[in-house]
């Protein structure tokens, strides 16, 4: 995952919203951000100033709420949250686990 390519995503997304209901400023961007998705906040964060430098979005914070990620055991079939790739299956201890989500979502945006 390249963190500048994900903020630049976010801001477009936000950029979007604006031109559908207008709004000056955006003070916050909440985003959720999967524990699988293998993206560095602090590098995501720096992409996200650069790439909301000039628009809308430029100077609005981004907050970012680490959550874990789905799997699915290859093993015993058991659904469950994965903090890490690395992590076995609580159910068997197999590590075959495949993932089914990583979440990366903006869950708010708050405007002014
Ligand atoms: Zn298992």
């Amino acid at each position: 995952m390249h963190e500048a390519a994900l903020a630049h995503t976010i801001v477009e997304l936000i950029r979007e919203r604006a031109r559908a209901a207008p709004f000056k400023h955006v003070k916050v961007v909440h985003l959720t951000l999967g524990a699988l998705a293998e993206v560095e906040a602090d590098a995501l964060s720096f992409g996200f100033v650069t790439a909301a430098r000039g628009t809308v979005v430029e100077g609005a914070t981004l907050q970012i709420e680490r959550v874990p990620g789905d799997a699915v055991c290859a093993e015993c079939g058991a659904r469950r949250p994965l903090e890490s790739q690395h992590e076995p299956c609580g159910a068997c201890g197999c590590v075959e686990l495949s993932i089914t989500g990583t979440h990366e979502l903006v869950t708010e945006v708050e405007v002014s």
